[in-house]
């Protein structure tokens, strides 16, 4: 969902592209870039969606013949398929999809490599199997098998859903997308680069004009930075999603929320559990993302089940991406108790139609969770109206 401010801060008239308030609200934009990660290194706004941001990110830092360790996932196997196209050597891990990427494996991995191996790419929260992985064990890995490749990492469904710490952390490249947590509309993307990564893209002769860190870098104009015409209603959008988040108390208030909704929604699913029907797709309780929830469905049609909600309750739950029947829970961006506790009676309320097998009503356990914050003070209701 995309905040009504958000929508109508996009929906202006274009402002002159060459002077005056536009230029303003791109830097003021830009400035925001190196908070939201945490990171003293060079953001950079890329016209395009997440895959766009992937594609910067190897571009800028690979040439063709290096090899990169693609740490397995639904969407960390999609980033490898795209970086192969330009010649580069794809090699995936595998590992239990259900859990997070054990640090062990690269680790040996790493430590078995004569220096083949130019970057290691992985997701911090994976947005199908909803595992999320621990960056800083991925970190210490490489750092513990002396090994000096680029950890390149996709924060593309975390960003303003989940802490993250690209420095402390040591990623080198990170990537992420403005319509997941950060409430804007699909279309402009974000890569973070710090010195290292920076370093290693001006040793790479090959590059592609329009996502080149170097000629945005070298820009004079900020019709240059952008490699041609902002997009200038998304930089309104921004803006105005920042300035909510900022209402709301900043990041920490904004990721303590998305924590409470995703505990309220871990809650229901707990109740609905039962032996032949709903449990979680990932095994480990501290490994389940605040930002999405995969929920398997067990004998329970999950097909017909998404087709009930959507076209009797109007509801559109996620589609399942695994192997096994399941759907998934969104709790990323603009969501509050009364629009998320109306998600989960709904989902409840068609378990009861399809006569699911379930443990126990999940809304009140969900709305004991999201009381206990309010007693407590924890959660606001913030700007998401
Ligand atoms: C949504 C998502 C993507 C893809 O983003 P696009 O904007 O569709 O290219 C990639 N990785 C993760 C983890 C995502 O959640």
């Amino acid at each position: 969902m995309i905040p009504e401010s958000v929508l109508v801060a996009m929906g202006r008239a274009m402002p002159d592209l060459y002077e005056g308030e536009l230029i303003e609200v791109a830097n003021s934009v830009r400035s925001r870039l190196p908070s939201l990660v945490d990171t003293t290194g060079q953001g950079f706004i890329v016209n395009g969606n997440g895959h766009a941001a992937w594609q910067m990110a190897t571009s800028n830092t690979l040439r063709a013949g290096d090899k990169v360790l693609v740490l397995s996932s639904r969407f960390a196997d999609t980033w490898g398929r795209f970086t192969a196209v330009s010649g580069i050597e794809i090699e995936t891990l595998e590992a239990d999809p259900r859990k997070p990427f054990p640090p062990e494996q690269l680790l040996e991995r790493l430590r078995n490599d004569n220096g083949t191996i130019a970057a290691v790419l992985c997701v911090h929260v994976d947005t199908a199997s909803s595992v999320r992985n621990n960056i800083a064990d991925l970190r210490r890995a490489i750092d513990d098998a002396g090994h000096d490749a680029l950890l390149m990492v996709d924060c593309i469904a975390s960003l303003g859903c989940e802490p993250i710490f690209m420095d402390s952390w040591g990623v080198d490249v990170l990537v992420s997308a403005c319509q997941k947590g950060l409430m804007v509309p699909p279309g402009v993307s974000f890569v973070w680069a710090n010195d290292r990564a920076l370093m290693t893209h001006a040793a790479i002769t090959e590059r592609v004009g329009y996502l080149d860190w170097s000629l945005r870098l070298e820009a004079t104009s900020f019709y240059s930075y952008f490699a041609g015409t902002p997009p200038v209603s998304h930089l309104y959008g921004l803006q105005e999603a920042f300035s909510l988040i900022d209402r709301e108390g900043g990041l920490s208030a904004v990721w303590a929320r998305h924590q409470i909704l995703a505990e309220a929604t871990r809650a229901a699913v707990q109740a609905w559990s039962s032996p032949k029907g709903i449990s979680f797709n990932v095994v480990d309780a501290d490994a389940r993302s605040n930002c999405v929830t995969t929920v398997r469905t067990g004998q329970v049609d999950a097909d017909r089940l998404r087709g009930r909600a959507r076209l009797e309750a109007g509801l559109v739950i996620g589609l399942g991406l695994g192997e096994e029947p399941s759907i998934r829970i969104a709790h990323m961006g603009h969501l509050n108790p009364p629009t998320h506790l109306g998600t989960l009676a709904t989902i409840e309320a068609v378990l009861y139609a399809e006569n699911a097998p379930i443990g126990a009503s999940g809304i009140q356990a969900a709305t004991q969770v999201i009381g206990d914050a309010l007693k407590a003070r924890t959660i606001t209701s913030g700007s998401s109206g």
